[in-house]
Order: C-alpha cells, then sequence, then structure tokens
C-alpha cells in the first residue's frame, strides 16, 4: 500500500465512525428508513417535562374551525402566538372517550371498550418513560374528570402488565373506574395539588367537558364547557411557567379524544363515535422550549403522532408506538 492509499483509508474508516456517532444520536431507524423525512432537528432538548391535556370532544367547528375563536379566547389570544396550531389533525381511530385517550398514550389504535372494563394492549408512553428513566411513579400522573380513563395506567402486554405504572387520580375522589365523573373544577384543584407537590415529569389531563354537556343535548352548557376548559388550559400553563421546577423547560400538549357528528347528521353535536369528519377532525395546540413559536402547522397528523413526539423530547425508547415524531414542531 503506497502512503496516498493508506492515508486514504485512514480517512475514510474515521469519516465512518463519526457518521456512525451521529446516527446514534439522531434515532437512526427513522432517518434510515424514511429518506424522505428530514432528520429530527436537535437533539439536545430544552424539555424535561411533558403536559398533555386532553378537552373532551369539542368539534373542531367550535376551536380552531371558528375564525372568532369565541369559545377558546385564551388559546387564540394568550397562547397561539407562542406555539404551534394544527388545522389538519384527526383521530383516526374509534371516535369514544377510552379509545382516542388510547390512541394518545399507546401510540396505537385499539376499539378498546368505552366503559372502563378493558385495559390498552400496548404499554404507554408513561410505562415506557418509568421504566427508561428509572423514575418513581410519583412522577408520572394521569389526573382525569373521567373514571374510566383509570384504564391508560396499564396495559396487557406482555412484560408490561402491572409494571412501570403511573399514579392516577381519576373520576369522583380519585378513586377510578366505577367513582363515576368528577366536576372539572375539582380536577383542576387535584392538578394544582399534585404540580405543586410531586412535579410530575409526564402528566396527562383528561377535562370532561364540553362532552358531557354535549351529551345532554344543552348547547349553551357544551359551549360554556369548552371556555371553562379553555380557561383551565390558561392557568395550567401559568402555573407551569410560575414554577420554578416547570417554567421554561415543559412542553403542553392541547388536543381532543374526539369530536362530535357535524349539524345534520345524526343527532349534531350530541353525539359521536363514527367516522364522520366533526368526529375525526380534531384540535392540536402545542408549546413549549424546545417548539416554533406562533406556527399554524396544516400537514396531515394524527393522534398517535403524540406519544411519538413525547418519546422524542424525553429520550426514551417507544418501539410499539405507530406514531411519527412531528418534526415541524422543532425550532
Ligand atoms: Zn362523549
Ligand atoms: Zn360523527
Amino acid at each position: 500500500m503506497n502512503l496516498q492509499l493508506i492515508i486514504a483509508v485512514l480517512f475514510l474508516s474515521f469519516a465512518s465512525c463519526s457518521k456512525t456517532d451521529n446516527d446514534q444520536n439522531n434515532t437512526p431507524n427513522n432517518s434510515a428508513v424514511n429518506q424522505t423525512l428530514p432528520p429530527v432537528v436537535q437533539k439536545n432538548y430544552i424539555t424535561e417535562n411533558v403536559v398533555i391535556i386532553v378537552i373532551d370532544g369539542p368539534r373542531y367547528t367550535e376551536t380552531w374551525g371558528d375564525t372568532s375563536h369565541q369559545y377558546q379566547p385564551r388559546l387564540a389570544n394568550s397562547l397561539a402566538a407562542q406555539g404551534t396550531v394544527y388545522t389538519s389533525f384527526y383521530n383516526n381511530g374509534v371516535t369514544f372517550t377510552n379509545p382516542g385517550h388510547t390512541a394518545i398514550t399507546t401510540g396505537n389504535y385499539q376499539p378498546i371498550d368505552n366503559n372502563g372494563r378493558q385495559i390498552p394492549y400496548r404499554a404507554s408512553i408513561f410505562q415506557h418513560w418509568l421504566k427508561d428513566s428509572g423514575a418513581d411513579s410519583s412522577k408520572a400522573w394521569i389526573i382525569t374528570s373521567k373514571d374510566k380513563l383509570q384504564i391508560l395506567a396499564n396495559c396487557t402486554e406482555r412484560d408490561w402488565q402491572n409494571k412501570f405504572m403511573p399514579s392516577a387520580n381519576c373520576g369522583i375522589g380519585g378513586n377510578g373506574v366505577g367513582s363515576g365523573y368528577r366536576e372539572d373544577s375539582l380536577t383542576f384543584k387535584q392538578i394544582e395539588n399534585i404540580l405543586n407537590t410531586h412535579h410530575p415529569k409526564l402528566t396527562l389531563i383528561n377535562f370532561k367537558e364540553p362532552d358531557a354537556s354535549g351529551h345532554r343535548n344543552d348547547w349553551n352548557a357544551y359551549l360554556n364547557g369548552m371556555r371553562n376548559t379553555d380557561e383551565y388550559v390558561y392557568q395550567i400553563w401559568n402555573m407551569i411557567q410560575n414554577d420554578a421546577e416547570y417554567a421554561n423547560k415543559t412542553t403542553l400538549f392541547v388536543t381532543n379524544d374526539h369530536g362530535r357528528h357535524l349539524d345534520g347528521h345524526l343527532d349534531g353535536f350530541v353525539s359521536h363515535g363514527d367516522n364522520c369528519s366533526g368526529c375525526r377532525h380534531i384540535n392540536l395546540f402545542a408549546i413549549g422550549p424546545d417548539f416554533k413559536q406562533g406556527q399554524v402547522a396544516s400537514m396531515y397528523r394524527e393522534q398517535r403522532d403524540i406519544s411519538a413526539t413525547v418519546a422524542e423530547l424525553m429520550h426514551f425508547d417507544f418501539p410499539t408506538g405507530k406514531g411519527k415524531v412531528m418534526d415541524e414542531l422543532f425550532k
């Protein structure tokens, strides 16, 4: 081998080593398999905590689809400029409460029972994060007005059932399946208390409104349910930004489990659960230190993608999730 060749071989092997190092930090599977997606822009994120708020069952036509934003003034006027609003975000599974929430937490669409009698078949972001981080269960919480959402804390997946379970405070008294729906105002008090006491790093919140009032066929209460939950979202974001352990290092997602039937389809806003665009088209807003500000994103995204994006932000493996990282969010 002459000297030039030796230099060339050394150079090539050095170059391939550094390539491997970069790839390891850059989730090699995604970048290798899907050539069309840009690589994730940043690998060291500022985010240390994630909160997901699920507002139960408003229609897109009353959220971002209403350009006056009269039923969500806080999201539109106080928060939107600091985050990203999605205009094409969908539930592509069963458009009921427990299936919608299960898609968000497990990254899988599962036609799961909607009455709390069945637990997901895949481990959630909570279980994967608790395992990978080694944190104790007080650092991951599910806090919901609907008692039946306690099922999100566990799964039937082999090697995961009854393991790495997050803390849960669901329904009346926080007593879980069978206790009944709790008022959102009481859930809000629990949220304040739990965030202040435990400072969880991964939290999912559910408010039962405006779904509960929609089912009662009370249009005004349905709209009030939207205004009230909009105010809770704003207060939770302020709580986060005024807390030294959370401020400027916490990412918040605000979304829905499902929409409701369009006007003129079946009983309109009263019910939901089918394939109509009113039931499928939902709201997603994302805000946090690693995300772009003042962005309106029109690309097609879906519920499963939240879990993939949380796994990316919090650096844990989530091989069973079928969502995609929402790269467009990142600065
Ligand atoms: Zn409902
Ligand atoms: Zn429908």
